[in-house]
C-alpha cells in the first residue's frame, strides 16, 4: 500500500479510499495508491506554504543547490530500485526505464548547478535611480504529472521549481506514480525540510481539478493530453493563475533524398518505438522525399518486422502499453486504417511469453497516409509510425506543418542551407538536425506551439517560466 507524502510525512487520504495499480505487463493489481480529494490538497498546500515561509525562503541558493545535489546523488545510488519500480508501473522494458531513472538524477545535479546563478538585471533609468530586477520564486507550485514519463517529467519540472525557490505540490498520474513516491522518501532522507515536496495521489478529475482551482497555489505546470490542459487552464485562468503547458504532438521525421539513411533510419525507429510509442515527442509521422520514398520504406519494413514487444522484465524493443483503454485506442486508429485502405508496409511481433491479459501491440509502419486521416492529424500515443511523400522542400514544410500541433520535428538533409531554412519554417519547440533529441536534452528548453501547449521547461529557461520578475526603483538623488 502506498501513501501521500505531505510535509515528509507518509499519510493515507482523508476519504479512506484507494486505488488499484495495475501491472501492464500482465493486466493485474500489485499495489494500492490513495485516492485523495479535494481535502488532501488543501493539507498539502497549506503543508507547503508552511515549509516556504519557514524554511525554503530563508536559504540561500547554494544551500538550496547542495540540496538538490544530495538528492540527485540519493537518486543515482537507487537507480537499480528506481529502474525496477518504473519499470514494472509502466510496463517500461529495463534499458528504458533506467535512462529515465538516470535522467531523473541529471535533472537534479543540473538544477542543484544552477539556483545560484539565476541573475537579474540593472536597468539604465534617470539620472538619481538605480533600477534593477529579481527573480523571484512564485511560491508554491503545482505539478500535474502523466503516466508516460513520472520520473522524467518530475525531474524536470519539479527540479526546476525548487532550484527557482519554490516548493511543490504534486499530482502524479493515477496510472503510474510510485516512483515518485518513493523520490519523496529519498528527498526526506537527504534532508529536505517538511513541505517543500508533497505528493498527493488520485484521479485527475478529482485531485488534478483539485489542486489546479486550490487559490494557495501559486504557478501550475501541466504535462498532459490536450484535452486536460484546456480544463486546467480555464480553472487557472478563473484566478489569473499562470500556468505551463507542455501537452501532445505529432510529429514529423521529414527525410530528404540526400540524408544519411544508415544515421536516420534508427533514430525513426527508435523515435516511435521508445516507451511504445507513449512519448509526447514521438516521431510519428514520416515525410519522405520522393525520389527515395520506395527504398526507405523498404529498409523501414525490414526493420520494422525485427522489432519484438513483451513483459518489461524481458526488456525488448517495446513493452505493453500502460493499460486496456490506450491499447483500445491504438485498435481504433489501425481499424479506422484498415476502413481507409490505407496499406500497412510492415509489423513488429508480440513475443509468445507476452500473458494475454497484457496491454500489447506490435508496432505497426502504414503508408500514403493522407494529410488530413485522423492518422495523420491525432495523436495515436502508441507504436504507430504513418508515412507519407513530398515533392520538394515547399511540399515538405507544407506537410510538417499541416496538424494542429507543433512539438518536436526532425530533419534529415546534409544540405547545410536547407537544414537552416527547415529549422526556420517548421513551426515547432524544437527541431532536430541529422539526430532526433539525441542524448535526453536535460540542458535544453523544450516545450511546444499551437496545441503542444506553451511555456518551456529544462534547461535554465525553465528558471524563468517558475520565477516571476520584480522591477526596484529606488529614487537616491
Ligand atoms: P492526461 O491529460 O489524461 O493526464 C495527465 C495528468 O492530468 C494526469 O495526472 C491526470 O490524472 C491529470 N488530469 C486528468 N484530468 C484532470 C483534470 N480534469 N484536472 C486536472 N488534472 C487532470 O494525459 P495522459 O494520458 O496521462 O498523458 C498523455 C498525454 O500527455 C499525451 O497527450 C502526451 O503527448 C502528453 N505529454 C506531453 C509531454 C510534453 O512534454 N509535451 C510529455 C509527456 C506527455
Amino acid at each position: 500500500m502506498q501513501f501521500n507524502y505531505i510535509a515528509n510525512a507518509a499519510l493515507p487520504s482523508s476519504s479512506g479510499r484507494t486505488i488499484a495499480m495495475l501491472d501492464p505487463s500482465d493486466g493485474q493489481p500489485y499495489d494500492e495508491i490513495q485516492r485523495s480529494n479535494a481535502s488532501d490538497i488543501d493539507l498539502a498546500v497549506r503543508a507547503a506554504r508552511q515549509g516556504l515561509e519557514a524554511v525554503w525562503r530563508k536559504l540561500g541558493a547554494a544551500e538550496r543547490g547542495r540540496l538538490l545535489m544530495r538528492l540527485s546523488l540519493k537518486i543515482t545510488e537507487h537507480v537499480d530500485e528506481l529502474t525496477a519500480i518504473e519499470q514494472r508501473d509502466c510496463g517500461k522494458p529495463t534499458r528504458q526505464a533506467r535512462a529515465d531513472a538516470v535522467a531523473l538524477a541529471r535533472y537534479f545535479e543540473f538544477y542543484a548547478g544552477a539556483c545560484d546563478k539565476l541573475h537579474g538585471e540593472t536597468i539604465p533609468y534617470l539620472d538619481g535611480y538605480s533600477v534593477l530586477t529579481w527573480r523571484e520564486p512564485h511560491g508554491v507550485t503545482g505539478h500535474i504529472i502523466p503516466w508516460n514519463y513520472p520520473m522524467q517529467i518530475f525531474g524536470r519540472s519539479v527540479g526546476g521549481a525548487l532550484a527557482a525557490g519554490n516548493v511543490c505540490v504534486v499530482k502524479p498520474a493515477e496510472d503510474a506514480c510510485l516512483s515518485l513516491l518513493r523520490v519523496a522518501q529519498l528527498a526526506v532522507e537527504v534532508g529536505f525540510p517538511a513541505g517543500t515536496i508533497n505528493i498527493v495521489t488520485g484521479y485527475g478529475h478529482e485531485v488534478g481539478d483539485a489542486l489546479a482551482r486550490h487559490p494557495g497555489i501559486d504557478h501550475i505546470s501541466f504535462t498532459g493530453s490536450p484535452a486536460v490542459g484546456t480544463l486546467v487552464s480555464q480553472v487557472a485562468a478563473q484566478r489569473h493563475c499562470p500556468v505551463t503547458l507542455e501537452l501532445g504532438g505529432k510529429s514529423p521525421q521529414i527525410v530528404f533524398a540526400d540524408a544519411d539513411l544508415d544515421a536516420a533510419i534508427p533514430a525513426i525507429i527508435n523515435g516511435i518505438v521508445q516507451n511504445a510509442g507513449q512519448t509526447c515527442s514521438a516521431g510519428s509521422r514520416l515525410l519522405v522525399d520522393q525520389a527515395i520514398y520506395e527504398p526507405l520504406l523498404a529498409r523501414l519494413g525490414h526493420e520494422f518486422e525485427k522489432l519484438r514487444v513483451g513483459p518489461a522484465a524481458l526488456d525488448l524493443d517495446l513493452g505493453p502499453l500502460i493499460r486496456q483503454s490506450q491499447q483500445q485506442r491504438v485498435w481504433d486508429f489501425l481499424s479506422d486504417a484498415h476502413v481507409a485502405h490505407i496499406a500497412m508496409v510492415a509489423q513488429g511481433k508480440v513475443v509468445d511469453e507476452a500473458p494475454q491479459t497484457g496491454f500489447y501491440q506490435a508496432p505497426t509502419l502504414l503508408r500514403d497516409v493522407p494529410v488530413t486521416h485522423r492518422l495523420a492529424q491525432e495523436e495515436v500515443f502508441g507504436p504507430v509510425l504513418v508515412a507519407m511523400s513530398f515533392r520538394d522542400e515547399d511540399h515538405a514544410v507544407e506537410l510538417a506543418n499541416a496538424t494542429p500541433f507543433g512539438l518536436v520535428a526532425g530533419v534529415w538533409t546534409a544540405d547545410g542551407a536547407r537544414q537552416f531554412r527547415m529549422a526556420r519554417r517548421v513551426r515547432c519547440g524544437q527541431v532536430f538536425i541529422n539526430n532526433f533529441g539525441a542524448g535526453g536534452g536535460v540542458e535544453l528548453p523544450f516545450g511546444g506551439v499551437k496545441s503542444s501547449g506553451y511555456g518551456r521547461e529544462k534547461g535554465v529557461e525553465a528558471l524563468y517560466g517558475f520565477t516571476t520578475l520584480k522591477t526596484v526603483a529606488i529614487r537616491h538623488g
